[in-house]
């Protein structure tokens, strides 16, 4: 019989720690594909989501 590893989610507890984090400044940026080069104001810029709390942040180029 094969051992049955349960699937685990994430406990709230996790997911409060992530969005602590979070708040500290300290978010999992990400690069957002679909607007990897974004154009602002003329200007080439790259745009980063944060996976957890969904912040976003640009960097011109
Ligand atoms: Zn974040």
């Amino acid at each position: 019989m094969a051992d049955v590893i349960p699937f685990r989610k994430p406990s709230a507890e996790e997911r409060h720690k992530g969005k602590v984090l979070c708040r500290h400044g300290h978010h999992k940026w990400q690069v957002d594909k679909a607007k990897q080069f974004d154009v602002q104001q003329g200007r080439l810029v790259t745009v980063y989501i944060c996976s957890r709390c969904k912040e976003r942040k640009v960097k011109a180029h």
